[in-house]
């Protein structure tokens, strides 16, 4: 039978690390539906759209393919064929996904996608509308927060792991920003599914929330 676990929540709340886990222990794959906009943003980055540009964005909506595989249990993404997973992570391809997040074509497109890739295995998928939108009938939901603070410490050593080097109160605002852009917009806000569980991992480890979560997943026997 095929089964899923659905973790939302604001950007450095710990998702990837915590849903990455899960998965592994429990033998899902991991969808990280963040990528996927994030490769759309590329995109347009690339060919100088404004995020906001809701005509370009449509016009070139169809000129774009992105298309997740496995390789050795990690997701890569393709856009157009070509591996992007490099070229995704940085702030400012944040900001660009975010931008264009908002738009219902581009939204319309990645939620299909990602109701595809959890027809055919079971998954745990992160992002901002899993337990609401892309996955509504989820055994289990999860909706994690963290005080700014904390997400932009997580944020900041994450970037620099991958020898990314930005200024901390940038980031901040960047977080603030995006946070405020994503509860806020029209198409899927994030917001917690009225099924969801609330988990606030602002005091917690990763074993401790991942602990949390499989014992929630138990008592929904999963
Ligand atoms: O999670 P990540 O920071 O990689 O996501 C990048 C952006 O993509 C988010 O700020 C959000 O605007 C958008 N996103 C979304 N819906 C999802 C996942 C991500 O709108 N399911």
């Amino acid at each position: 039978m095929i089964r899923s676990i659905a973790i939302d929540g604001p950007a450095g709340a710990g998702k990837s690390t915590i849903a990455k886990s899960i998965a592994k222990t429990k033998g899902f794959v991991y969808v990280d539906t963040g990528a996927m906009y994030r490769a759309m943003g590329l995109y347009y980055m690339n060919n100088g759209v404004a995020p906001d540009d809701t005509k370009k964005i449509e016009e070139m909506i169809d000129e774009i393919d992105v298309s997740i595989v496995y390789e050795n249990g990690e997701q890569i993404v393709l856009l157009n064929g070509e591996n992007v997973n490099s070229k995704i992570r940085t702030p400012e391809v944040g900001n660009m996904a975010s931008g264009v997040s908002t738009n219902s074509a581009v939204r319309k497109k990645m939620v299909s996608l990602q109701q595809q890739l959890a027809k055919k295995r079971s998954v745990v998928m992160d992002g901002r509308d899993i337990g609401t939108v892309v996955l509504p009938d989820a055994m289990v939901k999860i909706f994690l927060t963290a005080s700014v603070d904390v997400r932009t410490e997580r944020r900041f050593e994450e970037l620099k792991a991958k020898g990314i080097d930005c200024d901390k109160a940038k980031l901040r605002e960047e977080i603030i920003e995006r946070d405020y852009r994503d509860t806020h917009r029209e198409n899927s806000p994030l917001k917690k599914a009225d099924d969801a569980v609330e988990v606030d991992t602002t005091e917690l480890t990763v074993e401790e929330v991942v602990g949390e979560i499989l014992d929630i997943a138990e008592s929904k026997g999963l």
